[in-house]
């Protein structure tokens, strides 16, 4: 079966809207500490238009309110409900997995936050999950406890597979780094929840209230924005504002729909209802 996907004009007057924006941040809509240019004139069009949004990030360092804080003072308005992290992702996903558990976290405030809202305990022993985040204060000490309450039981989850993390410096280790030394000590796979992982995309797609071929995935990398979109049925759009280039394109067996200089450029048929025919 041929799938196409066509843009179609909203003929009716308040008809509903039928396309939602899934937008990777670092590399779409700033670089480092600096809007990328457009992404402000992006964001105000969909506003405008009442097409759903939500800032989707792989970092599990902030709560969802210091994202929004950091994108307002970057001069793009944004609210905290606009923001979708995996630290919330794997907060909810461990919540419906075994709900009011326990969590020996290694990571920062964003991951331990979304947690507590989502009824877990931080603990330090006798812990149900290992959680792995983002992070710059981690110790040898950590890593230690971290490989021996697995050894223990515990169950070992990551909350991104991303292996750097993009710095204004360069990059540095980022949490599929740091969680790959507790997989490499103890022989255990970590469960992953952040992009490309269905979990994260379809909990935020949830938020979007569209569905799969009405969601448009915007990213910079194609291993987790573009993977995790092609593997929903997503329109995905790759933007090269980050660090991809198109260099770096024939290394993949995947493509994106759409490749573009960056989110000022984004194709007019994209802000239009998108309908799917099987013909
Ligand atoms: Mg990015």
């Amino acid at each position: 079966m041929l799938i196409i996907i066509v843009g179609m004009k909203c003929a009716m007057k308040g008809c509903m809207q039928t396309v939602g924006f899934l937008l990777d941040m670092d590399g779409v809509i700033y670089r480092g500490n600096e809007l990328i240019p457009g992404a402000d004139e992006f964001i105000s069009r969909l506003r405008q238009q009442e097409i759903p949004f939500r800032f989707l990030t792989n970092n599990s360092q902030r709560t969802r309110r210091d994202v929004a804080l950091k994108l307002r003072r970057l001069g793009l308005h944004a609210t905290e409900d606009e923001v979708f992290t995996c630290a919330m992702a794997t907060a909810r996903f461990l919540a419906s997995q075994k709900p009011r558990g326990t969590a020996y976290v290694i990571g920062e405030n964003g991951l331990a936050a979304a947690l507590h809202l989502n009824g877990y305990t931080v603990v330090d022993d006798d812990a149900d999950y290992v959680v792995v985040g983002e992070g710059r204060t981690l110790t040898f000490e950590m890593i230690e406890r971290g490989v021996r309450l697995v050894e223990r039981g515990a169950r070992l989850i990551a909350t991104n597979p991303d292996a750097t993390c993009p710095t204004d410096a360069g990059i540095r280790p980022g949490c599929g780094a740091i969680v790959a030394m507790i997989e490499k000590a103890t022989g255990r796979e970590a469960f992953s929840v952040g992009k490309p992982s269905g979990v994260m995309m379809r909990m935020a797609q949830r938020e979007l209230g569209v569905r799969s071929h009405e969601t448009i995935m915007v990213g910079d990398t194609m291993e987790t924005d573009v993977l995790g979109g092609v593997g929903m049925g997503y329109q995905t759009v790759l933007v090269l504002s980050g660090h991809t280039t198109m260099e770096h394109l024939h290394k993949y067996a995947y493509r994106p729909d759409w490749i573009i200089d960056s989110v000022a450029q984004m194709p007019e048929q994209l802000f239009r209802p998108l309908v799917e025919l099987a013909v």
